[in-house]
């Protein structure tokens, strides 16, 4: 299994309860599988896929979210297609005599589609080895998402009747549970449930007032990085956009007043990372698998922690680093309230605020957040300190994601990144279906400068060596030779438990060896054929590693020094952009960020 993983989906290991969940799809047994956005819910289905005899039949709500499933399968060369109401009827003709020949493995069609009868009779005259049925939650009136459709899907059972069957949703109630088990008519089925925890994503609370300077900020750390912001209202959408398009970013509102037509093309230009920033009601993001959203921003207070769970969840489905940031008043409550208010059935009035009042707590409260989100969905967190919210590490807001990303070459990761946009305008598919930004920043951390040693990062399997090796490493090699870099080992990665700085310690041991040497900054990002911004992350991460290295030849002069310091006082946090508003040009980032490190010690 792991051998078939590697070759068709280019990962080493599985994550947790993929492998649990695969088996038992083999031995053609029902289950239902709970797993946080992100978890790789897709894979149970499409690896068993790969391994049996016939087609697997996978069900899903949306037509954007089956198209970006198919064209991923297809870059990894494997037989996939989809059938909806966007598929023209030759189009159609043709995937059906693929079908029938048995050469197609995964056949992703709409709950309208099944119930036409012609189509279903078609079906049963195929082999098909497994029925998924993905956001199995639409089939339950309790579930956020009802939709009339699915319920078409009772007739499955009785209909194929020998054909194991798999639902998967990452939004379960128990009640919702028992519904899909029930219409479904599911045998027997196990029910695998994933931890909800997301490791790779950061929770912060920050104040709403002077909010803007700060999503500025936010924005800013990184000048490619697609992000989700979160409105109360249209108005405050269209406001919030036009905003920061005055500052020049690349934004655009999203919200249920827009035509159709204008909705579908915002959201088609942000998976092709045209658009860089959406400003949207929760109208946004049902219809998106995009998996390197690195931030979600609320810009106003939503209202349930359902709801702030599912909209975060849709930042870092890569497992990369991603920052959740709310920015909270009790100003919003207020707006809340009013419409509550208009709310006619008491006991609903009730329960709605009662929502309101534990999204409240989420904000107001001192300890936790990830404790908080966890225990809310019945989740017992053991961990005394996440490391990865504002109150468990103060630091970690606005400005996280410079000490916790891990660290590569940006200046090739930039150059990498036009070519996987060439290419996936050559195809017409999004970026990320060439490859994820997690397999870039291996190349941009390794440097293989061999087809075998690009065979081995993540995310590469066979099918895209073939396709796309020979241009990456092309591209690669020719920036090492300019700039005399070597190729550097990779370590075998292990997805659970690993550190990310004991996976790129190579790079790390580099740089460490030239702390010893004393060298200057400037002669260390010579040496290795990095910009500083890079060294100076290693710098951070080494110091904190390893403490008893001295970085002490490298500390800004001491009159500078207290300068910084007390700027760093005065602004109240450790971000650099308002310490460097404060003290002005005679002071670059990378002379702040290094004071940074003594103000640490
Ligand atoms: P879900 O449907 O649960 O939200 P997806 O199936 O879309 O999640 O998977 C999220 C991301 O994780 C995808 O980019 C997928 O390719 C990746 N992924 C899935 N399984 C693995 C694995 N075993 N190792 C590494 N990445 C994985
Ligand atoms: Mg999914
Ligand atoms: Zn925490």
């Amino acid at each position: 299994m792991r051998a078939i993983l590697k070759k068709h989906f280019g990962y080493e290991e599985f994550r947790p309860l993929q492998a649990e969940i695969i088996t038992h799809v083999l031995a053609r047994r029902d289950a239902v599988v709970l797993m946080p956005t992100g978890g790789g819910k897709s894979l149970c289905f499409q690896l068993p896929a790969l391994m049996s005899a016939g087609m697997t039949l996978v069900v899903s709500p949306l037509i954007s979210l089956m198209k970006d499933q198919v064209d991923t399968l297809q870059a990894n060369g494997i037989a996939a297609a989809q059938i909806n109401s966007a598929v023209e009827g030759a189009a159609i003709a043709k995937i059906k005599r693929q079908a029938e020949s048995g050469s197609l493995k995964l056949l992703y069609v709409a709950p309208e589609r099944l119930a036409m009868p012609s189509f279903r009779a078609w079906l049963k005259t195929l082999t098909v080895s497994l029925i998924a049925i993905d956001e199995a939650h639409c089939i339950s009136e309790w579930g956020h998402d009802f939709r009339p459709d699915y319920r078409t899907l009772r007739t499955l059972r009785p209909d194929f009747p020998g054909v194991p069957m798999l639902a998967l949703t990452a939004t379960a109630t128990a009640r919702v549970r028992q519904d899909i088990v029930e219409q479904l008519r599911l045998r027997q089925p196990q029910i695998f449930v994933s931890s909800f925890n997301r490791p790779n994503l950061s929770y912060a609370v920050r104040s709403k007032r002077h909010a803007f300077p700060v999503l500025v900020d936010l924005l800013r750390q990184d000048s490619h990085a697609s992000a989700i912001i979160y409105c109360f209202s249209r108005a405050g959408t269209e406001k919030l956009a036009g905003k920061l398009k005055q500052c020049g970013f690349v934004a655009e509102a999203y919200h249920a007043g827009l035509d159709s037509d204008t909705r579908r093309q915002t959201q088609e230009r942000f998976i092709r990372d045209e658009t860089r920033i959406i400003v949207a009601t929760i109208a946004f993001g049902m219809g998106i698998d995009k998996p390197d959203v690195r931030l979600v921003i609320h810009y106003d207070l939503p209202k349930s922690v359902e709801n702030y769970y599912q909209e975060t969840g849709r930042a870092g489905r890569d497992g990369l680093p991603s920052q959740c940031v709310l920015f909270w008043s009790f100003g919003d409550v207020m707006k809340h309230r009013f419409f509550i208010r208009e709310i006619a059935d008491q006991d609903e009035q009730h329960r709605v605020e009662e929502k309101l009042h534990q999204m409240v707590q989420y904000c107001e409260q001192r300890s936790c957040r990830r404790q908080y989100l966890l225990n809310y969905f019945g989740e017992q967190w053991a961990e005394i300190n996440c490391r990865s919210c504002d109150i468990c590490l103060p630091s970690v807001a606005p400005d996280v994601a410079s000490t916790l990303a891990p660290t590569f070459d940006r200046e090739l990761f930039e150059k990498l990144r036009q070519l996987r946009t060439q290419l996936a305008n050559q195809r017409r598919v999004p970026p990320f279906v060439i490859f994820g930004d997690r397999s870039l920043q291996e190349m941009a951390t390794y440097y293989p400068q061999s087809l075998a040693s690009f065979a081995r990062l993540y995310g590469v399997g066979q099918r895209k060596i073939s396709d796309f090796g020979p241009q990456f490493v092309q591209l690669i090699r020719r920036y090492s030779a300019g700039k005399n870099i070597d190729e550097l080992a990779r370590p075998v990665w292990r997805e659970r438990g690993a550190d990310p700085a004991d996976v790129f310690s190579p790079t790390y041991e580099e740089t460490k060896a030239l702390v010893k040497q004393k060298l200057s900054i400037v002669e260390m990002a010579k040496r290795r054929g990095l910009v500083s911004g890079t060294i100076m992350g290693h710098l951070e991460k080494i110091h904190l590693a390893d403490p008893a290295l001295s970085l002490d030849y490298l500390r800004p002069d001491s009159s500078r020094l207290t300068k910084i310091t007390a700027a760093f006082k005065k602004s109240g946090g450790l971000s650099l952009s308002p310490v460097r508003k404060i003290l002005g040009e005679a002071y670059s980032y990378d002379e702040l960020r290094l004071a940074r490190m003594f103000l640490r010690s």
